[in-house]
């Protein structure tokens, strides 16, 4: 099905700049049993996953987490029209496993560089400290053994005035939870059993706190489609003592 939003909530694609957007649907029944989804947390995953801009291909996950980079470098442009900009040349930026249909575009801004999973563990980056502007993932947290010690590890290859963006579903209603010991549980497609996309951490409400524990000083929710499309921003900060 392909329509224009009402116009209440006329959404306009940070990526590219349309408007027009179409919806598939995309979660399966196993995994939303699994999740213990309500119908209308269904439906807002499945809009954060399968409504994508016609024009661009992006879908509403990836145009929060565009929303999201575009705040913390600073810009009005798209981020289509921020690549190829002048003031996008000399940053930095550390794409951690492909970030979904954001991917392509973060393979156009100048200083890219994409570490994917498992040549890069992002529990344990190559990379030195203070190396990156800018550091994003989309989609990955839920699925690694230690979400806090990862985001340690984004800060830490961050530059002091750099940033971390990243998406991870949310359900907002509920506190996060651990899937450890309870069956496995895949993101991806109905037909994905591979461990890197089996789901470790199933997040809520307090996914704020994983942020703040990892030592970034200050966050903010880019909210492009409450609650569909949420991204996070935090900035790395001066180093503080950190407290469990
Ligand atoms: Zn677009």
């Amino acid at each position: 099905m392909q329509h224009a939003l009402p116009e209440r909530q006329v959404i306009i694609c940070s990526v590219c700049g349309e408007t027009t957007f179409a919806d598939h649907s995309v979660l399966w029944d196993r995994l939303v049993s699994e999740w213990q989804l309500a119908f209308h947390e269904r439906t807002y995953i499945d809009r954060q996953q399968g409504t994508c801009c016609t024009s661009c291909g992006a879908n509403l996950r990836s145009i929060a987490l565009a929303d999201a980079i575009r705040t913390v470098v600073g810009t009005t442009l798209t981020l289509l029209e921020f690549a190829r900009a002048p003031e996008a040349s000399g940053l930095s930026v550390l794409e951690i496993n492909e970030a979904g249909t954001l991917s392509p575009v973060l393979r156009r801004l100048p200083g890219h560089t994409l570490a994917a999973y498992p040549a890069v563990d992002i529990h344990v980056m190559p990379y030195s400290d203070d190396a990156f502007d800018l550091v994003v993932h989309s989609d990955t947290l839920e699925h690694v053994a230690n979400p806090i010690r990862a985001l340690e590890e984004c800060r830490r290859v961050l530059r002091p005035s750099g940033a971390l963006c990243f998406t991870i579903p949310t359900i907002v209603e509920r506190l996060s939870r651990s899937r450890v010991g309870l069956p496995k549980s895949y993101h991806g497609s109905q037909a994905t059993n591979t461990d890197d996309l089996v789901v470790l951490t199933e997040f809520g409400a307090d996914m704020w706190t994983y942020v703040l524990r990892a030592g970034f000083s200050a966050l903010s929710i880019n909210a492009v489609d409450y609650p569909s499309a949420l991204a996070l921003s935090a900035r790395k900060g001066p180093a503080a003592a950190q407290q469990r």
